[in-house]
Formats: C-alpha cells, sequence, structure tokens
C-alpha cells in the first residue's frame, strides 16, 4: 500500500490485498487506520465525503465553535449587568461563521496530517461497498478502487433523517450540514426537531441576531430527560426569545408566490391536543428531526450481515458484526451517538485486536447537550431510577439549585440544577444530571467514579477547590435521602 497525504492513491481496477479496510472516516477510522500501520499492517480507508466525518465537519467543531460567538454576543449584551459598557452590539455573521470554517479547516487538516504521515495507510476518496468474499477475504469496492481484505471496519456514521411532510421535498430546507454554509443571518430560522441540536443551533441563532422558532411532536423539547431540567430548558429558551411550539406537528410547508427568497416558505404548525393552527413565516427551515445510519449502499448483506429494524449495524460487546472479522464502529452500531463513544469503539476494537478483552458491554450513558449553561449527563436519570425502583431497586438522590452554588453568583450565572442518583444498597453512583455553568466538565466527575466503582463517600469526603461548583458534592451528597 502506497503513501497517501489526502488524495486517492489507488486507481486501479487490479484487487489489492490488505490487512484491513476502512469504510467511513468517523470518529474511529483514523486513529484505528494509524494504530494498524503503526503496528506493521496494510490500511485502506474508504471516505466518500469529507476526511473526518459528521463530528469534524459538520457536528461537534462547528457548532461549538459557533456556539462560543454566539456566548460573546450574549455576554456583551449583559456586559452591562457586569458594569462594564461596551457601546452597540453588532454581529457579523459572516465572519462568526468564516471563523467557524476555519476552525473545522484548521482540524481536518491535523486528521489529514495524521492520515497523511502514517506509512501503510491508502485513503480512497470514494464511497466504498462490501461486495461479498473472494475465499478468506472481503471485497470492497468504490467506484474505481477494488480491495480484497482480511478485516474490515465500518465507520460510516449518520445523516440527517428528513420527516415525511408535505411540500417539505418542494422547498429549500435546511440541515446541520447545509446551514454552516450561509453567509447571511436568518431573518426567521424556524426549526423542526426540539432535541439537542435543534436546541444548539436555537439558542445559538437566536443570540447571533435571528427570530427563532422551534417545532417539536413530544410534550416537551429534550423529552428524554428529567420534567425539571426541560422546564428550565425551556424556560431559558424562551427567556431569550425563541419561540417553542411543543407538542405540535407540521401540517404543510408552502413556497407562497410573494416569497422573498429560494429559501422563504410559511410552515403550518398545529398543536397536537388543540388542534389550533398557526402559520409561521420562516427565512429558513432547518430540520433537526434526527439521524439515519449511512448503512443503506454499505452491501452489508453480501458478506452475510443482517441489518436491525432501523438500519444500524448489530454487533457484540467487541464491536464485532454476526460476521467474523467484520466490524462497525461509532453510530451506525447503535451503541452510542457520540464522538466519545465512536472513539472508545476505536479503543475497543484495538485493544482485543492486540489480545485484550475490553467490551462496550455496560458502558455508561455519557453525554453534553451544549445549550449555555449546557447539561452534562452521566448514567440514569431520575425519571429512569424511578422506573428501576418500581421493581424493587432502592436508591438515594440529591438535588441542588444552581441558585444556591457561590460560584454561580459570583459569575451571574445561577441557571441550573445539580441532581445524583446512588444506588442505596451498593453506595455506588448509578447516574447524575448536571445544568450549569461547567457542566460538562463536572458531569465526568461522577462518570470517573463510576468507572472506578467508587463509593460515594470517596466524593463526599474529598478535599474540593473553592469556589468551583465542584465544592458541592459533599453538601449535595450529604443531602441523599430516598425516593418519596
Ligand atoms: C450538529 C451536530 C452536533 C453534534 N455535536 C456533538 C457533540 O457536541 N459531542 C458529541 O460527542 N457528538 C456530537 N455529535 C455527534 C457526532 O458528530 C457523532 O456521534 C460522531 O461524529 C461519531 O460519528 P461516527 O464515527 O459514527 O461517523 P461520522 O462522524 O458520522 O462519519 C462517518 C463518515 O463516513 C463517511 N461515509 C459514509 N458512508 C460511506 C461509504 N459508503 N464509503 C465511504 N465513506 C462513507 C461519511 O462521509 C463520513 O465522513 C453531533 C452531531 C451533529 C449532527
Amino acid at each position: 500500500v502506497s503513501h497517501s497525504s489526502g488524495t486517492s492513491a489507488i486507481v486501479s481496477s487490479t484487487p489489492l490485498l490488505v490487512d484491513a479496510v476502512i469504510i467511513g472516516t468517523g470518529q474511529a477510522a483514523v486513529p484505528l487506520a494509524v494504530a494498524l500501520a503503526g503496528q506493521g499492517e496494510s490500511v485502506v480507508v474508504f471516505e466518500g465525503g469529507q476526511l473526518g466525518g459528521s463530528c469534524v465537519n459538520v457536528g461537534c467543531t462547528p457548532t461549538k465553535t459557533l456556539r462560543k460567538s454566539a456566548r460573546v454576543a450574549h455576554m456583551a449584551r449583559r456586559a452591562h449587568e457586569y458594569g462594564i459598557h461596551v457601546g452597540e452590539i453588532r454581529v457579523d455573521f459572516a465572519a462568526a461563521m468564516e471563523r467557524t470554517a476555519a476552525v473545522v479547516d484548521a482540524s481536518r487538516g491535523g486528521l489529514t496530517r495524521w492520515l497523511g504521515g502514517a506509512s501503510g495507510v491508502a485513503l480512497v476518496r470514494e464511497w466504498g461497498r462490501l461486495d461479498g468474499r473472494l475465499g478468506e477475504r472481503f471485497v470492497v469496492r468504490g467506484s474505481t478502487a477494488v480491495v480484497h481484505a482480511s478485516r474490515v471496519y465500518v465507520n460510516t456514521g449518520t445523516r440527517p433523517f428528513l420527516p415525511s411532510v408535505p411540500g417539505l421535498d418542494d422547498v429549500q430546507v435546511f440541515t446541520n450540514e447545509s446551514i454552516l454554509q450561509l453567509r447571511e443571518l436568518p431573518e426567521h430560522l424556524v426549526i423542526l426537531g426540539g432535541s439537542y441540536i435543534g436546541l444548539e443551533f436555537g439558542q445559538i441563532f437566536r443570540r447571533l441576531g435571528s427570530r427563532v422558532s422551534i417545532i417539536e411532536a413530544a410534550q416537551n423539547v429534550a423529552a428524554r430527560e428529567d420534567e425539571d431540567i426541560i422546564s428550565r430548558v425551556a424556560d431559558l429558551m424562551t427567556a431569550e426569545g425563541v419561540a417553542l411550539h411543543t407538542h405540535s406537528t407540521v401540517v404543510d410547508i408552502t413556497r407562497p408566490d410573494s416569497a422573498s427568497s429560494a429559501t422563504a416558505c410559511t410552515v403550518t404548525v398545529q398543536h397536537r391536543a388543540t388542534g389550533v393552527q398557526q402559520t409561521l413565516d420562516a427565512s429558513h427551515v432547518l430540520v433537526a428531526t434526527g439521524r439515519s445510519p449511512n448503512t443503506n449502499d454499505l452491501g452489508m448483506n453480501t458478506v452475510g450481515v443482517t441489518l436491525d429494524d432501523r438500519g444500524f449495524i448489530p454487533v457484540n460487546g467487541g464491536l464485532e458484526t454476526s460476521v467474523r472479522g467484520v466490524f462497525a464502529l461509532g453510530d451506525v452500531n447503535r451503541r452510542g451517538a457520540f464522538t466519545h463513544t465512536a472513539f472508545q469503539d476505536f479503543e475497543i476494537v484495538l485493544a482485543n485486536h492486540r489480545g485484550g478483552a475490553r467490551s462496550a458491554d455496560g458502558r455508561i450513558t455519557t453525554y453534553a447537550m451544549y445549550t449555555d449553561p449546557p447539561l452534562g449527563r452521566v448514567g440514569l436519570s431520575e425519571r429512569e431510577a424511578r422506573e428501576l425502583a418500581k421493581q424493587g431497586r432502592r436508591f438515594l438522590v440529591a438535588t441542588h439549585e444552581m441558585r444556591f452554588v457561590s460560584r454561580a453568583k459570583e459569575e451571574g450565572e445561577t441557571t441550573g440544577v445539580i441532581r445524583v442518583l446512588v444506588d442505596a444498597e451498593t453506595d455506588r453512583f448509578v447516574g447524575a444530571s448536571l445544568l450549569g455553568i461547567g457542566a460538562d466538565e463536572i458531569v465526568q466527575i461522577i462518570g470517573a467514579l463510576i468507572a472506578a466503582d467508587a463509593p460515594y463517600q470517596v466524593l463526599r469526603d474529598a478535599l474540593p477547590v473553592h469556589p468551583t461548583v465542584t465544592e458541592f458534592f459533599p453538601t449535595i451528597l450529604g443531602k441523599l435521602k430516598p425516593f418519596e
């Protein structure tokens, strides 16, 4: 395999025999390719889109970068509360988007250099597809390249799911991918979907100056979370001027003859309980109603792998499919939907390839929602724990308002709540939900204690630093009590 630095290295119809093929450069692919090549294996990586997958190009990196511009604008507007006067606040949307693009480009550039610097890896800039076996090897085809590999790793991720809404196909709507190309601020952004991606984009665009309406079919936004978290998130969004249409569905989307631009349309929303309809004049519509796995044209069936009911690839704890030698990593295996789970998939697969016995079984759900303030989550929510309590499990719970946390008061950012859940029999943490400043970082303390299998008393008796949000853990843990 020849060394490649970002361009197609293989343009040949003669099959190439290699140790491993990786299809898709999601968050597991590049480190895996480099690690396998580092131990002397020959590796071919297929990527039909942009190197680095969703996270780097159209997911985490751009949203968290743009979120910072939005936060700066927000804090500039609040500056007077801190005794600072900054004059007129003007958002240069195009500049914020260019800054975002530059961070994305630098990030992708780093990955490209990393992959290109590994000898033994060839990058094929084509969509890859399994095409059965030849003897012991799997056949993977691109549009020109044909590779025969002993092992195949699928890391093809997900794409936006577009719901079937009358008129949706006839108008120009945006996804998390295309919205990053905008350089003119949407006047009125209507977002379909009030889960994590919809809320993050909604708050960002509101803070950058758009009017924002979010339509969510469920009773609440971020409906998976505990009630009090949900209501605080909803309150903070509405306080910033985001219009929430919950328990509502889109009846149709039309493009009026008088539309002022190619992206302008009228969205008719209906409240599910009352049937009351409203029309929203959108300058732009963003669809954030979930994700679909990129498995429809992968040829998994040609090697005997059957997809699940939603098109994901079933795997065991070692992330291997029912066919020995074929692995699925990242979002497509339905064992996580995050960059950190995809990266851990890489670590598990590599460790096992080197003779280890790591497993994704028993993985604790851990994530953050990057509203501002963020929500940090690990393990069970209170609602989930209460369900388990009905089957006889016993838990202890403690909740502490952020408005009583000195650091939050000092920062003037008191929105939020901290909740920890402990197994009453083992004294081990089973979950935490933190909405508040620094929550995405702080929640990981609980995650680390769960991983260490340490009793909650370790944190209760530890010496915290003052003044931090974390210093309240001993106080909070002193308030643990059973569910009422
Ligand atoms: C707006 C948004 C914000 C997000 N924010 C966060 C966040 O803050 N934190 C977090 O942890 N996660 C976040 N995520 C989720 C995160 O992006 C994904 O979980 C992460 O990228 C892992 O994906 P993956 O490794 O499965 O593959 P992906 O990153 O989706 O990459 C898959 C790659 O495979 C390629 N591909 C697909 N099919 C083929 C084929 N047949 N041949 C060749 N190449 C193929 C694609 O072009 C793509 O480059 C966010 C997602 C979105 C959409």
